[in-house]
């Protein structure tokens, strides 16, 4: 039997960890604390439709590496290609202007995925493979990382409505806990490593709205269903908070508001008062959302903190590791979390393949694999803390540099 690799949190990055173990042939097992996502009664994760990410070229390498033939262009098959960020106002003399920012100068894309889509396909592809069990509604709720063993709560909706719970007890080789920001995994690292830990919530929150698709006429080009370009990330800056707009294949375009607390407080206890400080702030986003939609989806969708971790080591000997938003949860100015966590995956497996050799017994792969974690650890602490980093500072830059003239002048440039 190969080595058994029980990956905690079915979540992008956990689900790509899992099909990487997978093609390696462990014996893989994925425990997910809520119900399969590709059943439509789960409850998606921060309990809206869903966000749209930007997937960058750290994600795409990483999906890229799998060794699943297919997999990318089916991932890339649900997205649109975004070629630059596109800035609303309104100029001194009060006219609506907007003005596109190319990301690139030879014309590479973000693509603007959808977060449960993304997911759902990496897990029918996991599906497919006969070495991957999934367990679904199984929480982590402890783990002995020297005795390779952890404790699960089960729950169905017989048990939860009866508030009761089993708990199972499971023996691994390897843990890669993919936990999200809240992990369990890294909760009960940290009793066993000296793990340093950082955390900080910033003063902003964030909430989502819709901008809904526009009904295709019979002999309309479908691309009419976009009320705005949907080669763009939309962004209405507003110095201190700033208004978003990510495009969606059906036509919509799923927004956020990101705003200092203060600012939210004030607008719920006044919600009539949002179009006005819509109008004011982002202009021309009233006549894509319509006013009565705007103050729905404020009051109705929550309004949700934003989280910065820094830890290091990831790693417990040969025993554990933490991937994702479980090492370094950032803040999403940068679009690089779920980025950034996809490719934790690449780097840890191109290191444990390194030091790993054919036909080894069970005692060197434990050694060798406990070698390669302390490596991946270490390198690994630099680039993500940076990243962490990069993130905050871009929320200054989208939020309020990208209407400095610096941006004005180089687009002058590109008009002579
Ligand atoms: P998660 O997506 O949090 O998944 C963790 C999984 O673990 C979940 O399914 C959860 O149910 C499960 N779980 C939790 N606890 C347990 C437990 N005890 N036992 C078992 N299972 C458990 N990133 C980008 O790259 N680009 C972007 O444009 C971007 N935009 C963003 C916009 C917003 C508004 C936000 C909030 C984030 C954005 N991000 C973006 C960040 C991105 O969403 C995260 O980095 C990414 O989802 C992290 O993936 P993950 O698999 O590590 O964790």
């Amino acid at each position: 039997m190969g080595q058994k690799t029980i990956v905690v949190g079915a979540g992008p990055v956990g689900a790509l960890a899992a099909l990487y173990a997978a093609q390696r042939g462990h014996e893989v097992e994925v425990y997910e604390l809520r119900s399969d996502l590709r059943d439509p009664s789960t409850t998606p994760l921060n309990f809206t439709k869903s966000i749209n990410l930007a997937l960058s070229e750290r994600g795409i390498n990483a999906i890229k590496c799998s060794g699943r033939a297919d997999l990318l262009e089916s991932i890339i098959g649900e997205t649109i290609p975004m070629r630059g960020r596109m800035i609303h106002g309104r100029d001194k003399s009060g006219e609506l202007y907007e003005q596109g920012q190319d990301y690139d100068i030879h014309g590479r894309t973000l693509y603007a995925a959808d977060r449960g889509g993304l997911n759902k396909i990496l897990l029918d592809e996991l599906e497919s493979l006969p070495n991957v069990k999934f367990f679904f509604n199984h929480k982590l709720t402890g783990a002995d990382f020297r005795k390779h063993t952890a404790w699960f709560e089960v729950t169905n909706k017989t048990t939860a409505s009866q508030g009761r719970h089993k708990e199972i007890e499971v023996n691994f080789d390897f843990l890669i806990g993919a936990d999200g920001a809240h992990s369990s995994t890294r909760y009960h690292l940290m009793k066993y490593t000296r793990m340093d830990y950082q955390q900080e919530y910033i003063d902003t929150l964030w909430c989502e709205f819709q901008i809904t698709a526009k009904p295709v006429k019979s002999g309309q080009d479908e691309n009419s269903r976009f009320s705005i370009s949907q080669h763009h990330l939309h962004i209405w800056p507003g110095k201190e908070f700033m208004f978003i707009a990510i495009p969606s294949l059906d036509g919509s375009f799923t927004c956020t508001l990101f705003m200092p607390s203060s600012h939210f407080s004030a607008l719920e206890s006044n919600p009539s008062t949002l179009p006005t400080f819509f109008n004011t702030h982002f202009p021309g986003v009233t006549s894509l959302i319509p006013p009565k939609d705007l103050i729905t989806s404020f009051t109705t969708n929550p309004h949700l903190p934003l989280l910065s971790i820094k830890c290091t080591p990831y790693h417990f000997l040969s025993s554990a590791v933490i991937l994702g938003d479980a090492a370094h949860a950032m803040v999403p100015f940068y679009g690089q979390g779920m980025n950034a966590g996809l490719e934790d995956v690449r780097f840890l497996f191109s290191i444990l393949d390194k030091h790993s050799s054919p036909n080894s017994d069970q005692e060197t792969d434990t050694k060798v694999r406990a070698t390669a974690l302390a490596e991946y650890s270490e390198f690994r602490t630099r680039d993500a803390h940076a990243i962490n980093d990069l993130a905050l500072q871009n929320y200054v830059e989208m939020r309020a540099s990208v209407v400095s003239p610096v941006y004005k002048g180089r687009k002058w440039l590109e008009e002579k």
